[in-house]
C-alpha cells in the first residue's frame, strides 16, 4: 500500500528520571510516500513524545513504530539499539525546534553539515565538502556560509542549516517538532516555503508536530488531533478544518475563529485541562464536551474510520468520539 511509517502504541509508556509516565496510549496511524502528516494539539497532549519515539529519543516501553526502509523491508524500530538504528537515521531525519539550541556553537557550519555523512562512516573530504556545499545552497544559503559558526545567522537562518543538516543523508522521511514556532511569521513562511519546495525535490514524507493550526492547514495533506495523549481525529486537511467530527476539533476551530490566529492555547477551549497523566475515566474530553452524555464518564471511545462522500468522492476519515454519527453524520 505504499506505506512509509506505521506508528502504533498500545498502552505505550515512556520511561523517564522521574518514573515511567503514561504519556500517550493507543496512537495508531500511517504516514504514506510523499505525504506530510500534521499532528496537532494543546501541549502536554504527547505529540512531542510520539514524534521523540520513533527516533528513540525518547524510549517507548511498547508499541511499534513499523518503517518501510527504501529497499522495501519493513522494520519496527522499537526494540532495535542505538547501533542497529544507525543505518535507519540516514532515511528518517529530525528537524528540531530550536534552531538557537540545537546547532552546536564551536562547530563551522561545514562541519555541522558534515556530522551526519561521517557519523555514517563517509571520510572522503572533498566528497563531504561537495554535499555540504550542495545542501547549504538547496535551503537558499551560500557556499561561503559554510566557513561560519551557528552565531554568525538569524533564527530563521539558523534553522535553514537545521534543515540541510536534516536533509545532507538524503532522508525519506522527516519528523519536524515545532519547527516554525520559534520564528517570526514572516520567517516561517519562508521555512515552510522552503520545506515544501524540498518536499517535492527530494521525495519526502513529513511527520510536521505543531501546536499552530493555520502552519498545519498550509503545509499538511492529513492531521491527526492529539487529546491527551490519544489521536482523536484524523482526516485530509481541507475536510479536518472544514467539517470536523470530533468535538474536540470542533471546539478548536469555532474557539481560535481567527485563521491567522489558530494557535492552540491551552486556556481557549475552557473547563480544567485533566493531568495527562491520570486522564478521565471514558472519554478523557468529556468534562469539557458540549456534547457529553452518560455513557461518555465510563466507555473510552475507539478511533473509528467512517466513509463520507466529499466532492463526488469517497473520502475515509477517522473519529474517536460515541456520538460522531449523531452529532455531525446524520444531520
Ligand atoms: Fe464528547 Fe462523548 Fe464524544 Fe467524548 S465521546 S467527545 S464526551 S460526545
Amino acid at each position: 500500500d505504499g506505506l512509509k511509517m506505521h506508528f502504533s502504541m498500545k498502552g505505550g509508556a515512556f520511561s523517564r528520571r522521574q518514573g515511567v509516565i503514561k504519556a500517550v496510549d493507543d496512537i495508531n496511524f500511517k504516514i504514506y510516500p510523499n505525504e506530510t502528516f500534521g499532528l496537532v494539539g494543546e501541549s502536554g497532549c504527547g505529540k512531542t513524545t510520539v514524534g521523540r519515539a520513533i527516533l528513540k529519543a525518547m524510549e517507548p516501553t511498547g508499541g511499534k513504530v513499523v518503517y518501510q526502509r527504501k529497499n522495501g523491508d519493513k522494520v519496527d524500530l522499537v526494540p532495535l539499539n542505538q547501533k542497529q538504528l544507525r543505518p535507519i537515521r540516514q532515511e528518517v531525519q529530525m528537524i528540531f525546534q530550536d534552531p538557537y539550541s540545537s546547532l552546536s556553537p564551536r562547530m563551522t557550519v561545514q562541519e555541522i553539515l558534515e556530522e551526519p555523512l561521517r557519523l555514517a562512516g563517509i571520510k572522503d573530504k572533498k566528497y563531504l565538502y561537495e554535499q555540504a556545499k550542495e545542501m547549504i545552497q538547496q535551503v537558499g544559503l551560500r557556499a561561503s556560509h559554510l566557513m561560519r559558526y551557528p552565531h554568525a545567522f538569524s533564527g530563521g537562518q539558523r534553522q535553514r542549516i537545521g534543515i540541510a543538516r536534516a536533509l545532507i543523508t538524503r532522508p525519506r522521511f522527516i519528523v519536524a517538532d515545532e519547527a516554525v514556532s520559534a520564528l517570526d511569521v514572516s520567517v516561517q513562511a519562508q521555512i515552510l516555503e522552503i520545506l515544501s519546495e524540498l518536499k517535492e525535490k527530494f521525495d519526502l514524507s513529513y511527520l510536521f508536530i505543531s501546536h499552530d493550526l493555520s502552519v498545519v492547514k498550509y503545509l499538511c495533506d492529513r492531521v491527526g488531533v492529539m487529546y491527551l495523549g490519544r489521536i482523536v481525529e484524523v482526516a485530509d486537511t481541507d475536510v479536518l478544518y472544514n467539517k470536523p467530527l470530533h468535538p474536540y476539533t470542533e471546539a478548536l476551530m469555532h474557539a481560535i475563529p481567527d485563521i491567522e490566529e489558530r494557535s492552540i492555547r491551552s486556556d481557549i477551549l475552557g473547563g480544567e485541562i485533566p493531568d495527562a497523566a491520570n486522564p478521565p475515566s471514558g472519554c478523557a474530553f468529556h468534562n469539557r464536551c458540549k456534547y457529553c452524555k452518560e455513557i461518555c464518564k465510563t466507555k473510552t471511545p475507539e478511533l473509528k474510520t467512517f466513509s463520507e462522500t466529499h466532492n463526488g468522492e469517497e473520502i475515509l476519515r477517522q473519529s474517536a468520539c460515541h456520538l460522531a454519527e449523531e452529532i455531525y453524520l446524520k444531520q
